[in-house]
């Protein structure tokens, strides 16, 4: 066919228009695939498997946090409660392995073996061995310590494996379900960290799940040291021996000159003494005492400060103990012991795991506000691994003490939240 100069024109016009236009479709269309993303994965026949199994396990979801919180699991001793995990994990159709430090890992394979997201509850709790854990229950309010930290992580971690296996989805990468040990106190994060070692480069992203509220999203890990610093001196009677140096007494002093040192607001830093210990009878001098403290930060090197003044406050607080003795010959001895060490970490504001995760708060319409603690997720945010630490759902108070609390009204959101998110962003596929 013949065209004119004019209506070749006029074609390359039309084709221009048509190219132009297929480009605008196809980038509205990405565009629209991109926002909407989190609703298609929601429509997608799988996940409304999934979320139906979830609005209805509200009983179920409870009978497996108070058999978990009931199963003592003091720091390093998580055994007879990673067992119990394990079972849960395995009647979910999943294979489940204990490692050699304890962690229960339970993984759900993907197309891609070497994309991992790793989802990881604490076993462990504050509480030591003998601490009454029977769940008391009023109506909707369960009481025991360890109910909310972490009996509501755990349980969303066993809801989130019945979720997965009532949806039946295949996922590109391969989603990790683990119950660690040693978080609380001086587990020193060992169990994450083990995780963390052995999954190496395949970590695409880490969840820990901790505790039950759904307000907040953890991006940034809180640096702590933790320290023991004992005092020993030569003891004695305490009438015959009297005027000896006291490690009880030198301990006080320094306990109460560090104490009496300003600690900034910004960058936001504590410490805790949060235990001592000492002496054999009331009518003997001691000739050791001890106490644990906590240091925290936002920032590492205001650690390091805190650290330095502690031992200063110490030394100072023995010097004057010695001073103030009868017998300047007898000495007192400082001996400082580090019993833990967490690094700090954040995730960047522009990382696409906290876009994902705002995208599923929009769409469930939970509101979230960006947090700072110290949780299984200082170790993969330390190494720049993608992290967070979020609740699993429900509410949740008086953490670290016996009147621990959980409250199971609106667990189902939460534990919704932690579906979507994981399989968000482990890629369904077809
Ligand atoms: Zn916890």
């Amino acid at each position: 066919m013949f065209l004119s100069g004019a209506g070749i024109r006029r074609t390359n016009l039309v084709k221009l228009t048509l190219i132009c236009g297929i480009f605008l479709t196809m980038a509205t269309l990405y565009a629209r695939a991109a926002g909407d993303s989190i609703e298609k994965i929601a429509d997608d026949p799988a996940c409304v498997r999934a979320l139906a199994w979830i609005d209805t396990s509200a009983v179920w979801l409870t009978d497996q946090q108070i058999h978990l919180t009931e199963i003592p699991a003091p720091e390093f001793k998580e055994g007879a409660r990673a067992e119990y995990l394990k079972q849960i994990l395995e009647a979910a159709g999943l294979k489940v392995q204990l490692d050699k430090i304890g962690n229960v890992i339970a993984e759900r394979p993907g197309s891609d073996a070497n994309s991992v997201i790793l989802l990881a509850a604490h076993l462990d709790t504050v509480f030591p061995a003998g601490t009454d854990v029977r769940v008391k229950r009023h109506a909707n309010r369960l009481t025991a310590p360890g109910v909310a930290d972490n009996g509501a992580g755990l349980a969303a971690l066993a809801g989130l494996a019945r979720a997965l296996f009532e949806s039946r989805i295949h996922t590109t990468k391969t989603i990790v379900l683990a119950g660690d040990v040693g978080e609380e106190g001086e587990g020193n994060l060992r169990g994450i960290r083990a995780l963390v070692e052995s999954y190496g480069s395949r970590l695409s992203a880490v969840i820990a799940v901790d505790g039950a509220s759904t307000e907040h999203i953890t991006t940034q890990g809180i640096a702590s040291h933790r320290f023991e610093i004992a005092i020993t001196g030569p003891g004695g009677h305490s009438w015959s021996d009297f005027g000896a140096p006291n490690p009880i007494t030198a301990l006080s002093r320094g306990i109460v000159k560090f104490s009496a040192l300003p600690v900034p607001d910004d960058p936001r830093s504590s410490y805790n003494f949060g235990m001592i210990e000492g002496g054999t009878s009331i009518n003997s001098i001691p000739s050791r005492a001890a106490v644990k403290v906590d240091l925290r930060s936002e920032d590492e090197a205001e650690v390091s400060k805190m650290e330095r003044a502690l031992r200063d406050a110490m030394q100072s607080g023995a010097r004057e103990e010695m001073s103030a003795a009868r017998d300047e010959q007898q000495t007192l001895r400082v001996i400082v012991r580090s019993i833990g060490s967490r690094p700090a970490g954040k995730l960047p504001d522009n990382a696409p795991l906290l876009e994902t995760l705002r995208n599923v708060d929009r769409f469930l319409g939970n509101r979230s506000r960006l947090e700072r603690s110290s949780t299984d997720a200082n170790i993969p945010l330390s190494l720049n691994i993608p992290a967070v630490s979020l609740g699993g759902g429900g509410k949740g108070g008086g953490s670290h003490t016996i009147s621990e609390w959980y409250d199971a009204s609106g667990r189902e959101m939460g534990l919704k939240r932690l579906f979507l998110a994981s399989v968000a962003l482990a890629g369904v596929q077809p």
